[in-house]
């Protein structure tokens, strides 16, 4: 088969990693893909917004699958596209990834089908947004309606805060994402993340993660993209894993198809395992970034097949994927400066070494100077990855590797893993 991966992350490093492994792979073409991508696939210099590019890539390579990595390729409607011209997409349409691009689309559908999640309402002016707020104690929960890199949600302290942040964002501070303010309830618990692969009527389980999105250690610092994940994350017990099928990733894939709004791809529920049971936080409609580089490792089966059947709309016709009893870890290691003003350039040593078999080095934002070294292009830079018989094992394998590599001014954390190390 002939596979086009859309996306430049560490996230389809590890897809890509994982794909090329597959008997059935016979060319991987990725757009724009990165450093390590290159070690395994073509590259092809085509933006992954640019959804007509992407489609004319796709039938110039003959594509039997294209896979989606980033939601802003489903948000330009490049799953759409594909649909015209017959080419099999994993990835949502850009109706069906309303789940991830619109949170009042999800809160309003939420609703509609009785899934657990916070109580909420949806807001175009501050008055009535304050009336709402009125109803709530501390702490608020303020969002942007639309994509805001992760930096549209406001935890407010106290009430004040609360009202600053909605005048903030109806002011226009995150542009149209923040036309529509939705407050929430706030849910106390620990959070999970649970995948499910979906092919437009039915789902299967995918594996499931926790993630460490503040920059240092302790979960302190400003909130990034990830800086480390692990799987499988021991709170998310197989009884809870269970409830959360049935009552909210069932009736998500059957809703949406049910509303002639098929979902097809990754359907990534953030969690809040609360007293009451897991609640929805948030729905993605692609894999984490890094939680993917811990479900690659572990994942025993051929993803191939379940990725084109899942695409065709056929996932009964493959067996449920197989996945290693092992743990295992995501370590990023970020550039000097990250988030807020990442230094690029960065000279990256000891990166391509052999770490072995249960080591892997996914690249993230590093790129190949005319000498051949690696240099920092990005944020996040690589995600030093290990599995383990035990996530103490997978964690100390993946720090001995991240030990051996430098990365000037760059730093980690130490502690990925903490919250399920300490139980
Ligand atoms: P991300 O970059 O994580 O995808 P996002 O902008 O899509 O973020 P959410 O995932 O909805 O925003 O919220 C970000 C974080 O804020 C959550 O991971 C959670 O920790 C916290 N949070 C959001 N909603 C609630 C809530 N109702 N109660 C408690 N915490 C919440």
């Amino acid at each position: 088969l002939t596979i086009l991966l859309v996306g430049s992350g560490g996230r389809e490093h590890a897809l890509a990693w994982k794909i090329a492994q597959s008997p059935l792979c016979g060319r991987l073409v990725a757009a724009p893909g990165n450093t390590g991508i290159a070690a395994v696939a073509e590259l092809r210099n085509v933006k992954v917004t640019d959804a007509d590019g992407l489609v004319a890539l796709a039938q110039e390579i003959g594509a039997d699958l294209v896979v989606v990595g980033p939601e802003s390729a489903l948000e330009v409607g490049l799953a759409d596209k594909l649909a015209v011209v017959g080419i099999p997409c994993f990835g949502g349409s850009q109706r069906a990834a309303q789940l991830e691009t619109s949170k009042a689309f999800t809160k309003d559908f939420c609703r509609r089908h009785g899934l657990p999640t916070a109580a909420y309402g949806v807001f175009e002016d501050a008055a009535s947004a304050g009336a709402f707020l009125d109803t709530l104690t501390a702490p608020f929960v303020i969002k942007a309606d639309g994509l805001a890199a992760g930096k549209g949600v406001v935890i407010a302290a106290s009430r004040a805060e609360a009202d600053a942040a909605v005048l903030d964002m109806l002011g226009g501070r995150f542009g149209t994402a923040g036309a529509r303010v939705v407050i929430e309830e706030f849910m106390h618990g620990e959070e999970a993340s649970l995948f499910a692969i979906c092919d437009g009527e039915t789902a299967v389980f995918f594996g499931a993660a926790q993630d460490h999105k503040r920059a240092y250690d302790g979960d302190e610092g400003p909130n990034t993209g990830g800086m480390g994940a692990y799987s499988p994350p021991p709170a998310l017990t197989p009884a809870l894993i269970d409830q959360a099928w049935r009552e909210l990733i069932l009736p998500t894939v059957r809703g949406m198809a049910a509303e002639g709004n098929p979902y097809v791809g990754v359907l990534y529920a953030g969690l809040m395992l609360t007293p009451a049971g897991p609640k929805l936080v948030e729905y993605n409609a692609r894999f984490g970034d890094p939680e993917c580089q811990t479900l690659m490792p572990r994942l025993a089966s051929d993803i191939v097949p379940i990725l084109l059947a899942a695409a065709r709309g056929d996932l009964a016709s493959v067996e449920p994927p197989q996945w290693r009893d092992e743990a295992s870890i995501c370590v990023v290691l970020a550039a000097q400066g990250y988030p807020d003003a990442p230094r690029v350039g960065g000279l990256i040593t000891g990166a391509e070494a052999d770490f072995g078999d249960a080591v892997a080095v996914f690249h993230a934002g590093a790129t190949r100077d005319a000498e051949g070294n690696l240099r920092a292009s990005g944020g996040r830079v690589l995600n030093v990855c290990a599995r383990g018989a035990t996530l103490r094992e997978a964690r100390d394998a993946a720090y001995a590797a991240l030990g051996t590599i430098g990365l000037e001014g760059g730093f980690h954390r130490r502690d990925i893993g903490w919250r399920a190390l300490s139980k």
